[in-house]
């Protein structure tokens, strides 16, 4: 399956209204060591007629050391280090801005990809935790309305390893001691930067690969650390339930009826509510893992007691084991935006009543909120 074909043969998705598809016949992105597992690198060293054993000290380098500067890898050999560092260490992105909040503890980057295009990720250190937010397309076809990302469209997927090259900047900052709180790691990474990951589904799991790989081969952080945030493909949560990695799913419901859910998250018009939240249980009840429902409380449209209820009463239908929890975001309120956050008593109401029907709620922290910390916010005013 190539990363441009969202859907699984068995489970065909006919006419589709969003636009899924990135434009063919695009220049791909600079192929890097992080887009390949062990075995590959070896081979591709060795059909380049280099020596595959030169894969092992380029990922240690990259994934081990996190350099980013090939004067540094002294145990290359001077005469092939520059072709060794071309074929498996190309440059992917350069960071064209970085935006702090939060005392510093809070980073947003804004990168241009060898092609132009832009995307951002956030750096966000907590007390007892360090979380990366990455992108996985550049854009992103689901045309949330509330959402800065959705308002521009799909221009492409991201590479494995563009993906995969977020975490790893965000692990220099760390490992330099950038962030204040003294040298640490990255021991989060959320899916929930610009694109639908599971729209770029190969390389949203090849990248979470490389995450969890044990060091040297990849980063060796902890699945249970990785939370993937979809707008229910339903057909891909299922392929994510029988892929074999426990991460933490989380969905973007923000409606908890259709006619709502439908204006405000336009794919619900292929999956509806119903198919949506079964298609995460059956996540949580194959994986054990809870899942997260993210809920973007906006003003007078998805915040009424009635919706509370609503919810309350679509999450416990299917049990009250444990399987879900939900995320209230604070609406962070887009340019030109007819929406605006909930009252901070509607909000509490909101969380009442779910608790009411034992359903455990939080409110999301609104890190960065100064630098436009909400999806796609930075690439859009840079754009
Ligand atoms: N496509 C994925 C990841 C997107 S961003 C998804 O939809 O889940 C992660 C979360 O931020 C999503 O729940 C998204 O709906 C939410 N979001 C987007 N714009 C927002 C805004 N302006 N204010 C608050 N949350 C927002």
């Amino acid at each position: 399956m190539s990363p441009s074909d969202p859907v699984q043969p068995d489970q065909p998705i006919k006419t589709l209204p969003l636009v899924f598809d990135e434009p063919r016949g695009r220049k791909k992105p600079p192929r890097h060591l992080a887009d390949l597992d062990e075995a590959g690198r070896k081979a591709l060293l060795e059909e380049m007629g280099l020596p595959g054993f030169r894969a092992k000290q380029l990922s240690m380098h990259y994934f081990g050391r996190l350099a980013d500067d090939p004067a540094t890898m002294t145990d290359l050999p001077a005469t092939q280090r520059d072709e060794l560092v071309a074929a498996l260490l190309p440059a992917l992105m350069t960071p064209l801005r970085t935006m702090e909040a939060d005392k510093g503890t809070t980073r947003k980057t804004l990168w241009k990809l060898f092609d132009g295009a832009l995307v951002e990720s956030v750096l966000m250190r907590y007390p007892d935790r360090a979380t990366v937010c990455v992108s996985s397309q550049a854009g992103c076809g689901m045309a949330c309305p509330f959402c800065a990302t959705g308002q521009g469209g799909l221009q492409r997927n991201m590479s494995t390893a563009e993906i995969v090259e977020q975490v790893v900047a965000g692990a220099r900052s760390m490992a330099r001691g950038e962030v204040p709180g003294g040298p640490g790691r990255v021991s989060n990474v959320v899916f929930m930067g610009m694109g639908e990951p599971l729209a770029n589904y190969k390389a949203v799991i090849g990248a979470v690969r490389r995450l969890v790989d044990p060091s040297p081969a990849g980063l060796g952080m902890s699945a249970r650390g990785i939370t993937v945030s979809t707008v229910g493909l339903v057909p891909r949560i299922r392929q994510l339930t029988e892929e074999g990695i426990p991460v933490t799913l989380a969905l973007s419901l923000h409606a908890p009826d259709d006619e709502l859910r439908n204006e405000l998250v336009p794919i619900n018009t292929r999956f509806s509510v119903a198919e949506t939240v079964e298609a995460a249980w059956n996540y949580a009840a194959t994986t054990k893992r809870r899942v997260s429902i993210e809920y973007a409380m906006m003003r007078g449209i998805n915040d009424q007691a009635e919706r509370a209820d609503l919810l309350g009463d679509v999450l416990s239908s299917y049990g009250d084991w444990g399987w879900v929890h939900v995320n209230l975001i604070p609406l962070n309120p887009t340019p030109g935006s007819k929406w605006t956050a909930s009252d901070p008593k509607d909000e509490r109401e909101f969380v009442r009543r779910l608790e009411a029907k034992g359903i455990p709620t939080t409110v999301r922290d609104t890190r960065g909120r100064e630098i436009d910390g909400a999806c796609g916010q930075l690439a859009a005013t840079e754009a």
